[in-house]
Order: C-alpha cells, then structure tokens, then sequence
C-alpha cells in the first residue's frame, strides 16, 4: 500500500509528543498532556512517488499490551526514545525491544528500520551519556541519535536517518 507507518514508543514523559508535534507541526509545548494514541500524516517520496508517513504517538511502556503488540504488527518502522535525563527511561526501552523482536520475528529484525532516539539533549541534567546510548542502539542493530523537541535539534535528521533504514524502498522527506 501507499501507507508507510511509524510507530513512537518510550516512558511516559520522554518527549514523544513533542518531537512528533515539533517534526510535523514546527511547535513546541511546556505542558505534558497524557496521549493514549495519536496518528499524524505526512506526505513524503517513495520510489519517486508521494506516499504518506503516518507517525503513530503512543502511551509507551505502559499502554495496553494489546494495543502495543497491534501497533508493532502493524508497524513498518520504530523510533524507540528516552530522556538523556532519566536512566530509567532507557532501561523502559529493553521491554519494548524484545516486543518488537518478537512480534517481528528474530530473522526479520535486520530489515525492521529501528531508530534509538536520547531525546531532552537541551537540559543540562544528563544521566546516559552518548556513549551509553549509542552503545545500547548498536547492540540491538539499531541506529541512534540525540535529539531536542524544545529545540529542534535533529529532528528532521531523525525522520531522514530512519527512512533511509528502509531497503525495500527509496523514501525521502
Ligand atoms: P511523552 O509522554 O513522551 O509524550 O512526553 P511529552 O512530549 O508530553 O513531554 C513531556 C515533558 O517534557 C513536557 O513538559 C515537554 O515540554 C518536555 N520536553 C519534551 N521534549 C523536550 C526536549 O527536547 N527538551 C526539554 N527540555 N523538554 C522537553
Ligand atoms: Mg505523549
């Protein structure tokens, strides 16, 4: 089909919702508003066609394992966050890796796009260096990055690095 889904997973609090609201709307919020789940639409190039991206905002770790395993089966694509301020919320992502191994099956994995994501790189509360991040990515196969929804800093690049995952296809923003 012309879908292209992405599905966010994180804790409660990492800043999901305002990097997807920051990729497709350019805003920013202080405030935290607890989402259960969200679709966004993008339109984007696939195969030198327009597809549309459909990014999918979840509530995390704890969402109902239901709805969790059918976003995962349905899913195309993950970007997986934590807070570079909060160790526990990369130790949260380990649970929701081993879901979508699962779900995905062990020898589909290489061709499953996964991005690592150590959001909130603005605040100077660090507790994961990027070391620890992108040590932990790369154990998993995964890419990785850092980025900051409050300032911008690489979230178009996220979107980008995580397309070009996709070997099945030729997308682009
Ligand atoms: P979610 O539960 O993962 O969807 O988290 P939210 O997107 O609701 O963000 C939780 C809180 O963290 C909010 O108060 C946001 O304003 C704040 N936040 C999100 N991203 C960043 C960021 O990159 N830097 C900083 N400093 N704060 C952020
Ligand atoms: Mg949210």
């Amino acid at each position: 089909s012309n879908d292209y889904r992405v599905v966010v997973f994180g804790a409660g609090g990492v800043g999901k919702s305002s990097m997807i609201l920051r990729f497709v709307k350019g805003t920013f919020r202080e405030a935290y508003i607890p989402t259960i789940e969200d679709t966004y639409t993008q339109v984007i190039s696939c195969d030198n066609n327009v597809c549309t991206l459909q990014v999918t905002d979840t509530a995390g770790s704890h969402q109902f394992p239901a709805m969790q395993r059918l976003s995962i089966s349905r899913g195309h694509a993950f970007i997986l966050i934590y807070s570079i301020c909060s160790h526990s919320s990369l130790a949260e992502l380990v649970p929701i890796y081993q879901s979508i191994r699962e779900i995905k099956g062990a020898e589909a994995m290489p061709s499953v796009p996964i991005m690592v994501v150590g959001n909130k790189c603005d605040d100077a509360h660090r507790e994961v260096t990027t070391e620890l991040g992108k040590k932990t990515a790369t154990s998993w196969g995964c890419g990785f990055i850092e980025t900051s929804a409050k300032t911008s800093h690489n979230i178009t690049e996220l979107f980008q690095q995580l397309l070009q995952m996709e070997k099945k296809r030729k997308m682009s923003l």
